[in-house]
């Protein structure tokens, strides 16, 4: 009896929790896009290489984007100090031990960027692949980050995270031949949950597969987050920022 109504009182609680989260997501929303500002939020659990990716990822498109970070992260400024190297301004988000990010800590980490001189901002969420995918941060798109070594039964065990994400990055290929991992029963379970959004398979010890998602991050930097993997090997080192020549093009059609 007693339990049954804290539940309906934890529920409540829980829903207006979300409701002011979204209402302040909206605004944040409105905020990046009046700024023409492409964010990112980055989901994955610890030790999947969600910092080394960035640093792979800010490296391939420093000079041509203007890019952030604002930088999740329970208690520690670990991670921070490792992406302040590569020369983007970053802000350290402490959640005082929450286990995710929410949009009021977002807003006020933006507060502390110059907006203006914004292409990309990265979100990197707190490690955890259970709720940060439950709360709009205002990004542009959720990115999903799952390392070989972690399995391949994760999207059934997180199914929200799996559905929701606009890009899968799967991380430490070069490890695969060590582990378990069912990289057919993963695509399979993946597709299930999410139909559209593309899977770019990455080492980023080695460097292999890096190209396609950066390539696919310049794509949404133009609006356009359902570009599936491709190259441009014709266009190498051609390509601008903000003056990308074509739309949803396939790997080994001719760009032109
Ligand atoms: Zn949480
Ligand atoms: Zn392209």
């Amino acid at each position: 009896m007693g339990s049954a109504k804290a539940g309906g009182v934890n529920i409540k609680v829980l829903r207006n929790v979300l409701e002011a989260n979204d209402q302040l997501a909206a605004r944040i929303r409105e905020r990046l896009a009046q700024h023409r500002i492409t964010a990112i939020n980055l989901i994955s659990a610890p030790g999947a290489g969600k910092t080394s990716l960035l640093e792979r990822t800010i490296a391939a498109l420093q000079g041509r984007y203007r890019m952030g970070v604002l930088e999740g992260d329970i208690a520690t400024t670990r991670d921070a100090e490792r992406v302040g190297k590569l020369g983007v301004p970053v802000v350290q988000l402490l959640t005082g031990g929450a286990c995710h990010l929410e949009a009021p800590l977002v807003e006020r980490g933006l507060s502390e960027l110059d907006l203006t001189a914004l292409d990309l901002l990265f979100i990197e969420n707190v490690g955890n692949i259970a709720c940060p995918a439950e709360f709009d941060l205002g990004e542009t798109a959720k990115v999903g980050i799952l390392s070989v070594t972690e399995g391949h039964d994760k999207p059934g065990k997180y199914p929200l995270l799996f559905h929701e994400v606009r890009a899968l990055v799967l991380n430490k290929m070069d490890l695969l031949p060590h582990t378990d991992f069912n990289r057919e029963e993963f695509l399979r379970d993946f597709r299930k949950l999410n139909a559209r959004a593309p899977v770019f398979e990455v080492s980023c010890r080695t460097g292999e597969g890096l190209a396609a998602w950066v390539h696919w991050l310049e794509h949404a930097c133009e609006g356009d987050l359902d570009a599936t993997p491709h190259s441009h090997a014709a266009l190498a080192g051609v390509l601008q920022p903000h003056a990308h020549p074509h739309r949803r093009e396939f790997s080994g059609v001719a760009a032109t």
